[in-house]
């Protein structure tokens, strides 16, 4: 069922694509399969993410041509998860999904997705049963990471979840108030609530192509979970700060006791040794406490919503969004400036 460009669709999935010229044939017929299932007119937003090879041609000759797909090509690589928020500025619909290009996040599952979402579910992510290609290490690595983000963290992030997932519009108007450069897609729909669920599918390998996740990439989005969404390891300075530091005053009093006693240290050992020790110990501590400066520093140049606003019932519908603090339903405080998108 196409639908006009002007008219609003139900719903918006948003795929970016870089270097994706091996599977976009296949994922094109497999999205076809699936617009025509769902029980509304869909938009499908390709963002192409910088590719360098025919694939951009094959989208955009695509979005031509059938009304239902846009095409939406950024200027360089900007990164997945840019891409994605990208995709998500531009949809329109009601429920915007989220996948990956190279058919591991199986378009069918959209389906499933769509069923939770008519349940009243804001947002629906898709959970991996298995991963079918991948290295034991890249689980074991993952794994760990997840532990430990979660260990870090109040936000509940879930385990063996990507980025595939469907989020109404309530929360994608809520995605697009945080306006974090860093930006770790999956902690951020953790952070802001809403009633949450998942589906579970069997991620298939890769259908053709290369993962564009090497190793750096892999690392810096471990890193932006972390740092944006954790302030751990500011503290670790100042627990130990406090552990040194109080370790030195014993041994200090336990160095002095001796010497005055017993005498048995060579000369200057003693001073040496002690204010060795305390000081690195106070050192640390300082350094622990800049960093509790800095972590509220990081938490306001965030400038996130302090609170998104699930529901409310007797109010106009302005008051509840009038507060400064609020990321509204119903209406992004700071949006990202509208994208303009060429025809
Ligand atoms: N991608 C992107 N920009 C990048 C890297 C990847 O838009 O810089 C897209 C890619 O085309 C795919 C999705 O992000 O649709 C996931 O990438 P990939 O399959 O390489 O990651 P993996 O599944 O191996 O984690
Ligand atoms: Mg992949």
């Amino acid at each position: 069922m196409p639908s006009s460009k002007s008219e609003r669709p139900l719903y918006s999935l948003v795929i970016p694509i870089f270097n994706e010229e091996a599977v976009l044939p296949v994922l094109l017929r497999r999205l076809d399969a699936l617009l025509a299932k769902l029980d509304g007119p869909a938009e499908v937003i390709i963002v192409d993410d910088g590719s360098r090879d025919t694939g951009s041609i094959v989208a955009a000759a695509r979005a031509r041509d059938d009304s239902r797909y846009r095409y939406l090509a950024l200027s360089r690589n900007f990164g997945h998860q840019i891409a994605i928020t990208a995709g998500m500025d531009a949809a329109r619909g009601q429920a915007v999904v989220i996948m990956d290009a190279d058919l591991q996040d199986p378009p069918e599952v959209v389906l499933d997705l769509v069923a939770k979402w008519r349940e009243g579910y804001e947002i629906v992510y898709a959970r991996r049963l298995s991963r079918e290609g991948e290295t034991w290490f890249k689980l074991w690595t993952a794994r760990l990471f997840y532990r430990a983000l979660r260990f870090m963290t109040a936000v509940d992030i879930p385990e063996n979840v990507g980025d595939f997932r469907l989020v109404d519009r309530k929360a994608v108007d809520a995605f697009r108030a945080m306006p974090e450069r860093d930006r770790f897609v999956r902690g951020m729909f953790g952070w802001m609530g809403f009633r949450q669920t998942a589906v579970t599918f069997h991620r298939a390998p890769r259908l053709a192509g290369q993962t564009a996740y090497g190793w750096s990439k892999m690392v810096r989005l471990a890193f932006d979970g972390i740092v944006s969404f954790s302030d751990a390891p500011l503290r670790l300075a100042l627990w130990l700060g406090s552990i040194v530091s109080l370790g030195a005053l014993l041994f200090g009093a336990w160095v002095v006791w001796e010497s005055l006693h017993q005498g048995q240290f060579v000369a200057g050992w003693a001073s040496t040794v002690v204010l060795l020790s305390l000081l690195s110990g106070v050192n640390l501590l300082m350094t622990g406490i800049v960093g509790l400066y800095v972590g509220r520093i990081h938490a306001e140049v965030k400038n996130r919503p302090l609170y998104v606003v699930g529901r409310s019932v007797g109010f106009d519908e302005d008051v509840a969004a009038a507060s400064d603090h609020a990321a509204a339903p119903s209406g992004p405080r700071r949006a990202v400036p509208a994208l303009r998108l060429a025809p």
